[in-house]
């Protein structure tokens, strides 16, 4: 075998739909979220009897939107939100691309982003003057990154721990299920 000397440009440069680009990370856990479908319903069940946008729609704008309000884990599957999230597009895009979408999508609205945006400019510019704190997830008493007794933030943090007591336990119990998924996938492979 030859040594062809390489270009460094070549890694960027091949006109084709590269696979190099994408996080095999995030791929692998969308792999194991499928593996769930995949168990329930059969493999690539969505791509035989095609999917209902509104389905997937609804799953995606969920797993988003219990993530942004703080639950980092899916109960269901013990996996990231975000993870659910891109998987339930992942199928909806490939059934776009199959031409297996029923599009229940509503008539098309007016376009209403210009007048919204310029209408929170507006209360922007409005109160140019001040700079509130803007609160975030840190500022809520969290084990990863809090070490308090429930109730008793030393930090002066918000304190929801006693009301995520009950859930943790539950993810944890899902982690664990996750875990075994994975684990025996590793055996079977
Ligand atoms: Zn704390």
């Amino acid at each position: 075998m030859t040594n062809k000397p390489t270009n460094p440009k070549d890694s960027i440069g091949i006109r084709k739909a590269p696979m190099s680009t994408v996080s095999a990370a995030v791929m692998a856990e969308i792999g194991v979220a499928m593996l769930e479908g995949a168990a329930k319903y059969g493999r690539h069940n969505y791509r035989a009897v095609g999917v209902r946008a509104s389905v997937y729609y609804d799953a995606t704008l969920r797993h988003l939107f219990s993530w942004w309000e703080g639950e980092d884990v899916d109960p269901d599957s013990g996996m990231s939100h975000i993870t659910k999230a891109i998987t339930s597009l992942v199928v909806l895009r490939d059934a776009m691309i199959q031409s297996k979408v029923e599009d229940d999508r509503a008539p098309s609205s007016k376009a209403f982003y210009p007048a919204l945006n310029s209408a929170a400019g507006s209360i922007l510019d409005r109160h140019a003057d001040k700079s509130p704190k803007h609160y975030t997830i840190e500022d809520e008493c969290r084990s990863s990154y809090c070490e308090c007794e429930p109730g008793k933030c030393s930090s002066g943090r918000i304190d929801k721990r006693a009301d995520h007591v009950a859930a943790m336990t539950e993810h944890a119990a899902r982690e664990e299920d996750a875990r075994l998924i994975a684990e025996s996938n590793r055996e079977a492979a």
